[in-house]
């Protein structure tokens, strides 16, 4: 690989030294996706899948099979009741207000867990907007972190009322320079809220963290969750789609939003897409494993350089998001340039920061995707605001995330930044 860089035996010196330091952390990743790979096809044996299950069905898809076998391997490996797993949700954010629009009803108050949620579902909870939470008279409420990063427990339960329904958690940190939170502390505050208030649910956005730690949030307790099919249980095969998987009666109750009243889960023809969600599935743990490998190795490369990164190369993993601090504009756009032009698809496109709908500030995206906006496939993004911190996820292959962290190290270098390591 090195002989495509200019620089080419400073970046191996580089790489070798930081190959060396995380070592220990890729042999556990790679123990933990052999788990899980094991995990998901014992579920597709136990389901009883057969080639059958491939056939499309059309019109209003009464007693398509493979749908139904889908989502029953879907919620054997999330360890849930039952799943929807359709490609008819549009994205994760669809999934999520699926899934709160089935569990709230006018009167009740969502408690969201984990401080401000993703950008993209602000327009959900507290819009202005057509069609929010909020319009339909179902009241949001967030609780902040405390000040070292962690969920307020004390807070929280304080602040459950009679008319509080849902404690909503965000397991992967989004735009935000945070922890993300693991399946062990999510069951900490699920355990906490039922002791007390049994008629409270659970909740989790799970987007990005599948198969990153052995167990799923479902599979602890918690009552519904739901994620994005570009992300990783789609295994960056998946064309499109989103899931929601949980307890029977609020998975159900999802359904009946996502289709209709009396309509439910019974109806949705697959357009075709059976085949992939399964394969896609299947290769998930495998092709997450390649993801976290490789932003353990962005995280332990971009800290040699002199930037702070979130989290620690060093620290447990609950989710694909590796944030980096850069501190400037400049660095920040220079790194999701070089993204880009590493990218197998539109390498030849710069890309520059600009508003899109759903988001509060310019935003600079760096994805060459075979799946339009699928971040299971390397990509990095970062909104135009100090400190400049940009998110880098995904990786089909940890040699695709290497290659392109030392892209962006040597475009550095011949701009003249740290001669330390010419040296
Ligand atoms: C990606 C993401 C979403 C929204 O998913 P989209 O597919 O972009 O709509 C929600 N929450 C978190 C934490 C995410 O990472």
């Amino acid at each position: 690989m090195y002989s495509y860089f200019r620089h080419s035996e400073a970046l191996a010196r580089l790489a070798e030294k930081i190959e060396e330091k995380i070592a220990e952390m890729v042999r556990e990743i790679e123990m933990r996706r052999e788990h899980n790979g094991v995990k998901v096809l014992r579920a597709f044996q136990e389901a009883g899948l057969n080639d059958s299950h491939f056939a499309p069905s059309t019109g209003y898809g009464y007693d398509d099979q493979g749908r139904e076998v889908l989502e029953e391997i879907y919620a054997r490996v999330m360890g849930a009741e039952a799943a929807l797993v359709r490609p008819h949700i549009v994205s994760g954010t669809h999934a999520i207000s699926t899934a709160l629009f089935g569990l709230l009803r006018p009167g009740d108050e969502l408690l969201i867990a984990t401080g401000q949620p993703y950008d993209s579902l602000h327009p959900i909870l507290k819009g202005e907007g057509v069609g929010s939470l909020k319009e339909f008279g179902i009241s949001t409420r967030v609780i902040d972190l405390t000040p070292d990063g962690r969920m307020d427990m004390e807070r929280l339960l304080e602040a459950i009322q009679p008319h509080t329904r849902v404690v909503m958690m965000q397991r992967s940190r989004g735009y935000a320079w945070r922890h993300s939170f693991s399946v062990q502390e999510m069951l900490a505050v699920h355990d906490a809220v039922k002791k007390r208030h049994s008629h409270v649910l659970t909740f989790v956005d799970n987007c990005y963290g599948e198969f990153v730690e052995e167990l799923e949030p479902t599979a602890v307790g918690i009552d519904l969750m739901a994620g994005s099919l570009i992300k990783n249980p789609g295994g960056g095969i998946a064309p499109t789609g989103g899931y929601i998987a949980g307890k029977r009666e609020w998975v159900e109750r999802a359904a009946h939003r996502l289709t209709a009243p009396g309509l439910g889960s019974e109806l949705g023809s697959m357009q075709g897409t059976v085949p992939l969600f399964l394969q896609g599935l299947f290769l998930a743990p495998q092709v997450v494993g390649e993801a976290v490998k490789g932003a353990v190795f962005a995280s332990a490369l971009m800290e040699e350089l002199g930037y702070t990164t979130q989290p620690h190369w060093s620290a447990p993993r609950t989710d694909l998001i590796q944030a980096i601090r850069f501190g400037s504009e400049e660095d920040l756009i220079t790194f999701c340039q070089s993204i880009q032009a590493c990218s197998p698809v539109n390498s030849q496109f710069l890309p520059e920061a600009a508003p899109l709908p759903g988001y509060r500030d310019p935003v600079i995206m760096a994805a060459g995707t075979f799946i339009q906006g699928g971040s299971l496939e390397l990509s990095a993004d970062g909104p135009i605001r100090p400190p400049y911190i940009g998110y880098l996820q995904g990786g089909l292959t940890y040699a695709h995330v290497k290659y392109a962290l030392l892209y962006f190290v040597d475009q550095q270098l011949s701009q003249g930044k740290w001669p330390h390591l010419l040296a």
